[in-house]
């Protein structure tokens, strides 16, 4: 936790703050052996970031001074679009995507994807997620997330709305013959499939509707470890 996240509700008039959730404080009792007199990096919700002076500790609350506000760190201008993960891998990779910067997620639908995924509990734990990958990069901007159950409405007609030449398509495929570009000076929307892969009439629907598929190389990545790969391409 590299900032503590406030509720967007937090009162930044008033002269001192306080947190309350008890993840938080249990957190900051643990492994930063807070005190009195330390400085704290709080962020607003959808809101500012502040340096902040704590003023006093108990099991049940921190109460915080405002010192000064501090820039929030930049978006990657990616709309990430996945393919539903394990509900398991599902709370990594939202996390993770937040932290890396990502303004936009939808996760969809694919052949590949199992149904039951749709139900499983940890999708209504989204929000959680968002906030852990927030407080992990000191960001307080909340991503927009949207799920798409299936998969031809989507790809035939949200995916070419969200196609301009300044925001091309790319859809992450191993066996692509174009490689995935490097260092790019614009925003795109990026797509990355479930642990199955994508089949091959899925490719060539997203082909047909504006996406271009590309390669990492012959060595296939687990999905996760794709997302931080292209990412860390693509934004050098
Ligand atoms: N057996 C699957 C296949 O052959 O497509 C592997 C899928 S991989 C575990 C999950 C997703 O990560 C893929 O659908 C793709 O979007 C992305 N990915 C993994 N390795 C990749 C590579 N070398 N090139 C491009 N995308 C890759």
């Amino acid at each position: 936790m590299n900032i503590v996240l406030l509720n967007a509700n937090q009162d930044c008039s008033s002269d001192i703050w306080s947190i309350e959730d008890q993840r938080q404080i249990k957190h900051l009792n643990q492994h930063l052996q807070l005190k009195a007199g330390d400085t704290l990096k709080v962020g607003v919700r959808d809101g500012q970031r502040y340096l902040t002076e704590v003023q006093s500790i108990t099991a049940q609350q921190i109460m915080l001074r405002p010192i000064q506000a501090e820039n929030v760190p930049n978006k990657v201008p990616v709309h990430l679009i996945l393919a539903l993960p394990r509900p398991k891998v599902l709370r990594r990779m939202i996390m993770d995507a937040v932290t890396l910067g990502v303004e936009r997620i939808s996760l969809i639908h694919s052949y590949r994807v199992d149904k039951s995924y749709w139900q499983s509990p940890f999708l209504q734990q989204l929000d959680d997620y968002v906030t852990l990958g927030l407080e992990q990069a000191g960001d307080t901007i909340v991503p927009e997330i949207q799920l798409y159950k299936r998969f031809k409405p989507f790809v035939e007609d949200v995916l070419p709305t969200l196609i301009t030449e300044q925001r091309p398509a790319y859809v992450a495929h191993p066996y692509a013959e174009q490689s995935m570009p490097h260092a790019i000076a614009h925003g795109c929307n990026l797509i990355v499939g479930p642990e199955g892969g994508f089949i091959p009439y899925e490719i060539d629907l997203l082909k047909k509707n504006g996406c271009q598929a590309m390669s990492l190389g012959n060595r296939i990545l687990r999905t996760e470890t794709a997302v931080s790969n292209i990412l860390g391409r693509l934004f050098v």
